[in-house]
């Protein structure tokens, strides 16, 4: 008799001729299918329902619903109408034994022929699903929705209606039945599906993970619910949520699954999942009302981030955590023109006042109806002195650490610019190292580099904070003295002379000196340039260098 471990050896026997292709989709159905006519005349009636009755292969077109069905023609005697209709009926065996079976009943109208050249207007039949309800109790016992058994309702017709993808797989892992849903969520024609397993749906590797639950649900009672890629319609892989229980034979051996596919996307949102991601995020996320600024939700990495604890978050204000208060305007602004911040290079501080670089984004939303601002903080910190490090090491002079020759134009171009607008004096000097060649020549480059670098930094010790110095190149340096004019510039040129002539430079066997020439150049009207600037520094220097080196000269008229 039919009960739920026979499903897997139903086969596709039977006349093809004389019936509808349509109908050879219920040919491996596990619950018995069997269309008739509006009078009760069987046309068709598939192998699992001969196998229910206990009849000869084909038996059944040809005789009356009455005569298995007790009770009248239709399930609770209802007429045929347009909704589909069920309940528990009494069927009579081949062998005159009686049976309690659920039967359904719905109109059917063959999908395939309606408006099919070869047919004329297709037949009105109704459908009956006649399932054995000793075998449904089986299954609603592997069901863990044990409290609805009383009102178990056909396994067709449930599987039909439900919109939620439904699929039956025997013991061997493959697909016995599978519902409309199913079909759609998958783009895989039901009756193609059918005898296939699980590596028709998804990788070797997911389907390996599919089989390793559906062993341990048959191997114990109740259901399992995981999450696991699947292939879809639109041939995307997406993460569903998988609910299977196995159903057991009489004696409780599992000779089967069935489960439900549901899309994560539509499903409730799991809190305690998202509460997981972001606990994860290495992202700092923190949620504050609107209204008040307060901060509402913290996850452990802002809390990390700003250095105290998530109760004492909890309640503060998010406006006590920037840094800048006109990157905090910026922000505001934002979101109150309704936009949101994306990536916005933001610097927040930390509980003890240290600040730290964040790639900041802010969202408004609603949650459980109060207006919120959602926060993502990413640590930038590290990165951001990376680049500053990079783009240090790109304007600097890497031999004397002082600007190269490239920034120094730059910044002491904004320097002539501010000059110029302030009408206010700035100058500029060019030094040059007197005879370098020769400690080149007699201590070795190595020790000319030294001397370079201590000239470097025996300049920096005169000059003022504001002054930019620069290497031009060579053993040349070049200095901006915003403020001062040609004539104040010479008394700084001197000092800075002096020093370097005093100043003694290590070499392998002893100490030695050096001296440099320095020429200076004011600014020559509203409209003077940088480098004309430095060019007349320059004929001032080659002046100096002519009156016989370390010394100073200012730029003439005439040089
Ligand atoms: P003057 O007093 O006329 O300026 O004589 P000088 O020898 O200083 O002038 P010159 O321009 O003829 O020589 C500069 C020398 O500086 C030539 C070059 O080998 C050396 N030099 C240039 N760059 C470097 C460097 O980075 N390290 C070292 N050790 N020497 C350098
Ligand atoms: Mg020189
Ligand atoms: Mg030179």
């Amino acid at each position: 008799m039919l009960d739920s471990g026979n499903v897997a050896m139903i086969s596709g026997r039977g006349s093809q001729d004389t019936r509808d292709a349509a109908w050879s989709a219920f040919d491996r159905l596990p619950v018995g299918v069997c269309l008739a006519t509006a009078s009760g005349l069987i046309r068709y009636a598939n192998p699992a329902l001969h196998g229910l009755l206990g009849c000869e292969p084909d038996g059944l077109p040809g005789l009356g619903l009455s005569d298995f069905l007790l009770d009248g023609d239709g399930p609770d005697g209802k007429p045929l109408g347009t909704e589909a209709s069920g309940g528990s009926r009494t069927v009579r065996l081949a062998d005159g034994s009686l049976r309690w079976a659920m039967v359904a009943e719905s109109p059917w109208e063959t999908p395939f022929a309606a408006g099919r050249a070869d047919r004329p207007a297709a037949e009105a039949l109704r459908l009956l699903t006649i399932t054995d309800a000793d075998a449904l109790q089986r299954q609603a016992a592997a069901s863990q929705d044990g409290g609805r058994r009383g009102e178990m309702p056909v396994v067709d017709a449930l599987m039909a209606a439900a919109p939620v993808p439904l699929f039956v797989k025997d013991i061997r892992g493959q697909y016995i039945a599978v519902n409309d849903a199913f079909a759609r969520f998958t783009g895989i024609d039901p009756a193609e599906m059918l005898q296939r397993t699980t590596f028709a749906l998804t990788s070797p590797a997911a389907a390996k993970e599919h089989v390793g639950h559906d062993r341990a649900v048959m191997e114990r009672h109740g259901s399992v619910q995981y999450d696991a890629p699947i292939c879809t319609a639109d041939g995307a892989l997406r993460m569903v949520s998988l609910t299977k229980a196995a159903f057991r034979d009489g004696s409780g051996k599992a000779v089967g699954i069935v489960g439900a596919i549901h899309e994560l996307a539509e499903a409730r949102p799991n809190e305690e999942r998202l509460e997981a991601i972001l606990e994860q995020s290495p992202v700092g996320v923190s949620v504050s009302r609107r209204d008040d600024g307060r901060i509402i939700f913290v996850n452990t990495r802002f809390s990390e981030l700003i250095g105290l604890p998530r109760e004492r978050l909890i309640g503060s204000r998010a406006r006590d955590y920037y840094l800048d208060s006109h990157q905090r305007q910026r922000v505001l602004e934002r979101l109150r023109s309704g936009g949101g911040v994306t990536n916005m290079e933001v610097q927040f501080k930390r509980a003890d006042g240290s600040p730290f670089w964040t790639l900041f984004t802010v969202n408004q939303a609603v949650i459980q109806g109060v207006p919120v601002n959602l926060a993502w903080i990413y640590d930038y910190t590290e990165r951001r002195s990376m680049e500053e490090a990079l783009r240090d090491m790109a304007s600097r002079d890497p031999l004397t650490g002082i600007y190269n020759r490239r920034s120094f134009m730059e910044l002491a171009r904004s320097q002539l610019a501010r000059a110029h607008r302030f009408h206010e004096p700035l100058s500029v000097f060019v030094l040059d190292v007197d005879h370098f060649k020769k400690i080149n020549d007699s201590f070795g480059h190595a020790t000319g580099d030294d001397a370079l670098r201590m000239v470097a930094a025996g300049c920096q010790a005169i000059l003022r904070e504001y002054d930019i110095l620069g290497r031009l190149g060579g053993e040349e340096f070049v200095v901006v003295l915003p403020g001062a004019t040609a004539d104040e510039s010479r008394v700084v040129a001197e000092r800075v002379r002096r020093h370097l002539a005093r100043m003694p430079i290590e070499a392998p066997d002893g100490t030695f000196r050096l001296t440099a020439s320095i020429g200076i150049a004011g600014l020559d009207g509203a409209t003077d340039t940088l480098e004309r600037a430095i060019h007349r520094a320059d004929l001032a220097l080659y002046r100096a260098k002519h009156m016989g080196r370390n010394r100073v000269a200012v730029f003439e008229p005439g040089m």
